[in-house]
């Protein structure tokens, strides 16, 4: 008999924006985020976080299977939810090399748990060539190096990690529940255990009174960790934040688009990594003279020391055009992580 939820796959609500387009395989492993506090981030509110069953997420595995063999043999995919088969779809013509492991931090999971799960994942696709999963800095220092070299080994690529800032005080302000030591320690660890680690920083995220602090104790912070990919997230404001509040009452004032490159200008200067930085957000839309976007917004992004010098001729560049030519977060309400 039809079963409507036969062919259902849960989704959560985000992923970083390199796993999207249907790229990458998306598989639930957790639900909503276990810290939920920070004051900018307005994904998880009133939602409680949850470990998903091993078993649940296999039966996810083993639909994706199926929905791929269906293809395969071009049965009739009506009974497929339009979602499931978007997903698979994409993927599946991509030449399913990609997973990425929903929630916020399923990093989080006990680590048998997870091994589990990523092992029935390679085994059920051995096409996978990358699987990625956001994690919290604090979770991966909680992990003994061993467990993270374990995971690493079933099948977990790459992690990508919200350091927002490396200033004390301004990570207190956001309430990322994580202090400048344990970003440090825990992106050491995921390099140490093999991992491919993102790390993501939020221009503006000190509003105008911690933004040259903001900036400067970031790059300190990233030079200690030489992550592979540094992704710029400038900060915007969502009205379902705290931080909305803190806004409207004047006591954070936003920084303007020449301040926040003024911010990143200090970063990049400072900066002693091997990284790739990486603008690939539209939020990062400043613009040249000739109106054209300033950096480079794909996923290649400039590679660090080389290009170092060519970024910074690119910032001055964005610092000769009026602030009304740019992009501007204070009028945006779109927020990503
Ligand atoms: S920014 Fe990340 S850690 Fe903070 S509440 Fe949002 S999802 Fe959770």
């Amino acid at each position: 008999m039809y079963n409507p939820d036969k062919y259902h796959l849960e989704m959560g609500p985000i992923r970083p924006p390199n796993e999207g387009g249907a790229g990458s395989l998306l598989i639930r492993a957790t639900r909503n985020c276990p810290w939920n506090r920070c004051t900018f981030c307005p994904f998880y509110r009133e939602k409680k976080f949850q470990i998903r069953d091993v078993d649940d997420i296999k039966r996810d595995i083993d639909i994706v299977r199926k929905i791929v063999d269906m293809l395969e043999d071009g049965s009739d995919m009506s009974k497929v939810p339009y979602q499931s088969l978007y997903i698979v779809k994409g993927w599946y013509r991509g030449g399913q090399k990609t997973a990425f492991l929903q929630d916020s931090n399923s990093l989080i999971m006990p680590t048998n748990q997870l091994i589990e799960v990523l092992e029935y994942l390679v085994e059920t696709f051995p096409s996978l060539e990358r699987i990625t999963s956001y994690a919290r800095s604090d979770t991966i220092a909680r992990k003994s190096i061993q467990e993270l070299k374990r995971i690493r080994e079933a099948g977990l690529t790459r992690l990508h990690v919200g350091l927002e800032s490396g200033d004390e005080e301004v990570l207190k302000l956001v309430k990322k529940g994580v202090t400048p030591e344990q970003h440090v320690e825990g992106g050491k660890k995921a390099k140490e255990a093999g991992f491919e680690l993102s790390e993501y920083i939020m221009p503006g995220l000190g509003g105008k009174e911690l933004s040259k602090q903001h900036a400067s104790n970031t790059a300190k912070v990233l030079n200690q960790i030489d992550p592979d990919y540094i992704r710029m997230r400038p900060l915007t404001i969502h009205p379902m934040t705290e931080l909305y509040h803190l806004k409207e009452s004047g006591r954070f004032k936003m920084t303007s688009p020449h301040e926040r490159l003024e911010e990143i200008k200090l970063v990049v200067e400072l900066l002693d990594v091997s990284s790739i930085l990486c603008f690939d957000h539209f939020l990062n839309g400043w613009r040249g003279r000739d109106g054209q976007l300033l950096f480079d917004t794909s996923f290649t992004g400039y590679k660090l020391p080389d290009e170092q010098e060519y970024v910074l001729r690119l910032i001055e560049e964005g610092l000769k055009v009026p602030e009304s030519k740019h992009f501007d977060p204070r009028m945006s309400r779109m927020i990503s992580l």
